[in-house]
């Protein structure tokens, strides 16, 4: 009996029951049976998942950090090579990202410590506070260790700001002076009211 096949139109003669013309025709529209099954199925596969994770959320989780315990050198030892191995594509994608966000980010960053401006002066002062000792032994230890070098750096400030510094000191020692010319009024003042109370 002939008939169109319903994969690809041909016509061809069915024996029985047929509907496809090829074994490529029928493994079409078993692929095809199959799609439409799990579209119908996605939903329902869906639901049932989040369902079946949310009632045993604990469970999984419990199972989880006990894998990681177990496998905790594995995993990361896994993850150094795997970031070892793609350390420049890595960071080419942080680049490209901070590239394509600089904006964002600054905005970001900007509003980020306006709204926290309280909360990291007090963080700050309470770190400061617990590690002044340190802080003060850290201080020591690394001028003692960099002498020389922050002796060049301090040299080589005072070279490029002599200027400034000039004028600085110059300013400043005409205030001096503006002071002691006024002191120096401000007792003749005096004495002259003395004079004149003592003549009086
Ligand atoms: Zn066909």
């Amino acid at each position: 009996m002939e008939k169109a096949c319903d994969v690809c139109g041909a016509i061809f003669d069915a024996t029985r029951r047929a509907k496809r013309c090829s074994p490529e025709c029928r493994k079409t529209a078993h692929r095809k049976r199959q799609r439409q099954y799990c579209a119908k199925h996605r939903e329902e596969r869906a639901e049932y998942n989040r369902k079946y994770y949310a009632a045993h959320r604990e469970e999984r989780a419990e199972y989880d950090r006990k894998y990681r315990a177990a496998h905790r050198d594995e995993m990361v030892e896994y993850n150094r090579k795997y970031y070892a191995a793609h350390r420049e594509e890595r960071l080419e994608s942080v680049r490209k990202y901070r590239a394509a966000h600089r904006e964002e980010r600054a905005e970001y960053g900007r509003k980020y410590r306006a709204a926290h401006r309280e909360e990291r002066a007090e963080y700050d002062r309470k770190y400061r506070a617990a590690h002044r000792g340190e802080r003060a032994e850290y201080n020591r230890k690394y001028q003692a260790a960099h002498r020389e070098e922050l002796a060049e750096r301090r040299r080589k400030y005072y070279e490029a700001h002599r200027e400034e510094r000039a004028e600085y000191m110059r300013q400043y020692n005409a205030r001096k002076d503006d002071e002691s010319s006024l002191i120096r009024l401000q007792t003749a003042l005096r004495a002259l009211a003395e004079h004149r109370k003592e003549t009086a």
